[in-house]
C-alpha cells in the first residue's frame, strides 16, 4: 500500500533561511492532502522534499514502506504535476503522454495501451494529434496530469497547478480533479495558497503558516474548530471576524461592547477570568437580532444571501445573513452572534519587534 510517511522534515536552504520545521504527516493509501497557507510559508518547499527536488535537510521520508530521504526522483515513484505544465511544445499531446514511457524504454503497444487509457480518464483521446499550443488552458492541464497518470506512480504531487487558470476554469477543473482522484484511487499531496481548493479538494487539509503546520485535520475540522487564530482566518471566506477584549464576571468585554456568555461558554473561559482573549465569530455566525450596534458601510447581495459590511466603533465587521438584504450605506443594524458558533483564542505571541511568534491557541 502506497502509504507516506513524512518524519520531522525540516528544510535550511543554503544561506541558513529555515523555510520548513518538523514537519509530520501520515499520509494514508488513497488519501488526498492539500497542503494550504500564503505565499512563503514552505508548502512548495515540502512537496520538492517529497518530489526529491529540494534535499532533505533533517527527517525521514517513507514512501510504501521503503526510505527515501536521500533517493534521486526518479527512485521514488512518484508524478508531479506543475502549474506551468512543462509540456514539450514540438511534441505532439500523445509524444508528450508517452515521453516518460519512451525514457523507460517500454514496449511500444505498452506505451500506446497506457497512453489511451490515461486519454480516456481524461477526455483528450480527440486531441492527441494536436500540439499544446492547440489546446486551451484546461485542456493542458489534462495533458500535464495525463503525464503522470501513464506512470502509474505510486504518489501524486500537485503544485498549485490551477493557480494559472482563470476562476471559471479552475472550478470545473477542480471537480475533475476529485473525479480523478476516485477514478485513480491514487495518493494525492496538492499544494495550493486557496483555502477554497482546499476546503473542496482534501481528505485532510494541512494549513501551514510561517514554515510550521498549523492544523491538520478534515476540511470540517479546519472550519469548524480552528486550532489557532491563524487557521481560524485563513480558513473560510469572507474571514472570520476577531474581536479583543476580556473575560469579566461571566461576559466577554471588548471597548466596542460587552457580550454575554451562555453557561458552557462560563465554563470554558474560567480559568481566563480578568485575562485578555480574542472572539471569533464566523460572518454566518452573525444574528440580525443582537443588540451591538452596527453602521453598515456595504451591502453586498449573492444572490442567495447577502455580505453586510459594516462597523461596530472603529472595526470592521462582515456579515453574512441567508436573506437578500438591502441596507444602505449608514443605515444602523443590531447584531448578535450564535452563541454555540462563537470561537474564543488566547492572545498571539509577538516577539520583541511586535511580529507574531506564535498564533493565539484555541480555548475550548
Ligand atoms: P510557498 O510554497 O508556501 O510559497 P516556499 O516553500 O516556496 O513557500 O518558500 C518558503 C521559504 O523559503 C520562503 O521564505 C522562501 O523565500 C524560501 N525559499 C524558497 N526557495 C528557496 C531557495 N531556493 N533558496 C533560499 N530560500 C528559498
Amino acid at each position: 500500500m502506497p502509504e507516506v510517511k513524512i518524519q520531522h522534515l525540516d528544510k535550511i536552504y543554503d544561506g541558513g533561511v529555515q523555510a520548513v520545521y518538523d514537519f509530520n504527516l501520515d499520509i494514508a493509501d488513497g488519501e488526498f492532502i492539500v497542503l494550504v497557507g500564503p505565499s512563503g510559508c514552505g508548502k512548495s518547499t515540502t512537496l520538492r522534499m517529497v518530489a526529491g527536488l529540494e534535499d532533505i535537510t533533517k527527517g525521514r521520508l517513507i514512501i510504501d514502506g521503503k526510505d527515501c530521504t536521500q533517493l534521486p526522483p526518479k527512485d521514488r515513484d512518484i508524478a508531479m504535476v506543475f502549474q506551468n505544465y512543462a509540456l514539450y511544445g514540438h511534441m505532439t499531446v500523445y509524444e508528450n503522454m508517452a515521453f516518460s514511457l519512451t525514457l523507460r524504454k517500454e514496449k511500444k503497444e505498452t506505451i500506446h495501451r497506457k497512453v489511451m487509457a490515461a486519454a480516456e480518464i481524461l477526455d483528450l483521446k480527440s486531441q492527441l494529434n494536436k500540439k499544446p499550443r492547440q489546446l486551451s488552458g484546461g485542456q493542458r492541464q489534462r495533458v500535464a496530469m495525463g503525464r503522470a497518470i501513464v506512470r502509474n506512480p505510486k504518489v501524486f504531487l500537485f503544485d498549485e497547478p490551477l493557480s494559472n487558470l482563470d476562476a471559471k476554469l479552475r472550478g470545473s477543473m477542480r471537480r475533475e480533479i476529485l473525479l480523478l482522484h476516485k477514478k485513480l484511487n491514487a495518493t494525492m499531496m496538492y499544494v495550493t495558497h486557496d483555502q477554497t481548493e482546499a476546503l473542496t479538494l482534501a481528505d485532510r487539509i494541512v494549513c501551514m503558516s510561517m514554515g510550521r503546520v498549523q492544523q491538520i485535520g478534515t476540511p470540517i475540522e479546519l472550519y469548524e474548530q480552528p486550532a489557532n487564530t491563524f487557521v481560524a482566518t485563513f480558513i473560510g471566506l469572507p474571514p472570520m471576524n476577531m474581536f479583543e477584549g476580556r473575560v469579566q464576571d461571566g461576559k466577554f468585554v471588548s471597548e466596542l461592547f460587552e457580550y454575554p456568555l451562555d453557561e458552557n461558554q462560563r465554563q470554558i473561559l474560567a480559568p481566563y477570568e480578568g485575562r485578555e482573549v480574542i472572539l471569533g465569530v464566523r460572518p454566518e455566525n452573525i444574528t440580525r437580532d443582537g443588540q451591538i450596534k452596527m453602521q453598515v458601510t456595504n451591502n453586498e447581495n449573492l444572490g442567495m444571501n447577502t455580505l453586510v459590511h459594516g462597523k461596530v466603533g472603529v472595526k470592521n465587521v462582515v456579515c453574512k445573513f441567508a436573506e437578500w438584504c438591502s441596507y444602505k450605506h449608514g443605515d444602523e443594524i443590531e447584531i448578535g452572534f450564535d452563541s454555540a458558533m462563537m470561537h474564543f483564542f488566547e492572545l498571539p505571541v509577538t516577539d520583541e519587534k511586535g511580529n507574531v511568534s506564535e498564533y493565539g491557541k484555541a480555548i475550548r
